[in-house]
């Protein structure tokens, strides 16, 4: 079976056209309704033994048409080359898709994780998940031998989980290497593909079991909505009830939302394509800069993570990255307040350029010294480059960066 008809790039550009709409609707409607009206006291009950010929839908929390099509494109875009049904789960947030996985796929054993994970996701797993008797064991995953080593100490691990790329140093994750421990082990491998997206990269095709997004992201683009989805082999989503799982954890997403997203995904191919050709001139100018030290962005040559990205990647790098200035927190604090053109805010995936300072903002209530050790330094900016003409960012970032050495001199 084959996950689309058409390229993923046009199948994208129709995302948001229904099948068979009663009036011909061009794009799909927003079906905004908790439930849905039977037609006979017997379709409702094929409905309900999951018979043929039964409604479509009963009650938005178990299925609602527009959230349906949302989950098609998703499958469609993280499925591309695989050769069995892919299907995908859309969430309320990345957080629901990424503690309802855990919690379907780890139950009853532990999880081997990379120790620098998404804040929310490792929080989950450190405070959360161990009073529902999961416990984690945390390892840098591209340490083969030592993953080895945790997996054949603790048989009860069921899930290995990493992301494609970690904050703060945008480490790359050698899938490729930790799918094939997985499945000597057989246990299953969880990636976190936000950063990345399918556009650069796709887990399943390199041997992961499950892909995670948080659509807050780059997969609506458009910063209107907080979204999540799972995205599998429909056989593996179906063995480990991860639809049941979500059924009664209940954390799906709107119709209006999915609407939102379908309509974010049309532009998918061409706003990836900026972000990626703006990311790598971003990172450029960046890198020659004289009041910083360290640019991290695995498409710079000089990149410790550049040579496994460039294995692993297609067509560019993505447009999140972060930079050490040398002038330490007073500098990260200065060059905020001097930001113009880019908006001083957290999350990334937006079209427009985002810039933050952890130190100062996200991490500020953090232990300083337990901060350094999650390597967010004192002078360390996180920079998600949008899709403008990359001469106003690169000029916004300029003028800041030179308010900063009249400061610092
Ligand atoms: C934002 C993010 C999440 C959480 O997603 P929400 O939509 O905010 O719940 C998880 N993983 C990564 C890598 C993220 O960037």
């Amino acid at each position: 079976m084959k996950n689309q008809k058409y390229s993923v790039e046009s199948e994208m550009v129709h995302a948001d056209q229904p099948e068979n709409d009663p009036f011909g609707s061009h794009v799909m409607p927003i079906y905004q309704t908790s439930t849905f009206k039977f037609n006979s006291v017997e379709d409702g009950r094929k409905f309900f033994a999951h018979e043929e010929g039964g409604g479509s839908h009963a009650y938005s929390r178990l299925g609602n048409p527009t959230v349906d099509r949302l989950e098609q494109a998703f499958a469609t875009m993280e499925g591309e080359n695989i050769s069995s049904e892919v299907g995908a789960l859309a969430f309320g947030s990345g957080m629901a898709a990424v503690s309802t996985a855990l919690l379907a796929l780890a139950n009853g054993g532990s999880v081997v994780a990379q120790p620098a994970l998404y804040g929310c996701t490792g929080q989950f797993l450190k405070d959360e998940a161990p009073e529902l008797g999961i416990n984690t064991h945390f390892v840098d995953l591209n340490n083969l031998e030592a993953v080895e080593q945790v997996l054949g100490e603790n048989p009860d691990v069921k899930v290995i989980y990493g992301e494609t790329m970690a904050n703060p140093t945008m480490t790359v994750l050698n899938i490729p290497a930790v799918a094939e421990i997985a499945k000597t082990h057989n246990v299953l491998f969880l990636v976190d593909n936000t950063f990345a997206t399918p556009y650069h990269l796709r887990p399943l095709e390199l041997g992961a079991d499950m892909v995670l997004h948080s659509t807050t992201k780059y997969l609506n683009g458009h910063g209107t909505l907080i979204g999540g989805a799972l995205i599998a082999e429909q056989s593996l989503i179906d063995a480990h009830n991860v639809a049941l799982f979500r059924k009664n954890l209940g954390g799906v997403t709107s119709p209006f939302d999915a609407w939102l997203n379908l309509n974010g995904l049309k532009t998918f191919t061409l706003r990836m394509q900026q972000h990626a050709k703006n990311g790598v001139k971003v990172a450029e100018y960046l890198d020659q800069h004289e009041a910083i030290e360290k640019v991290y962005y695995p498409g710079l040559s000089s990149d410790s993570e550049h040579e496994l990205a460039d294995e692993l990647f297609e067509k560019g790098f993505g447009g999140v990255m972060s930079f050490e200035l040398k002038g330490g927190f007073e500098a990260g604090v200065s060059m905020m307040n001097k930001v113009e053109f880019c908006t001083l805010a957290v999350s990334l995936g937006t079209v427009d350029t985002l810039i933050q300072h952890p130190a100062s903002m996200t991490h500020s209530v953090m232990d300083p010294e337990i901060r350094e050790q999650a390597g967010i330094t004192d002078g360390l900016v996180r920079l998600a480059v949008g899709i403008e003409n990359v001469d106003d960012i690169i000029g916004d970032l300029e003028q800041a960066l030179k308010a900063l050495k009249a400061v610092m001199a």
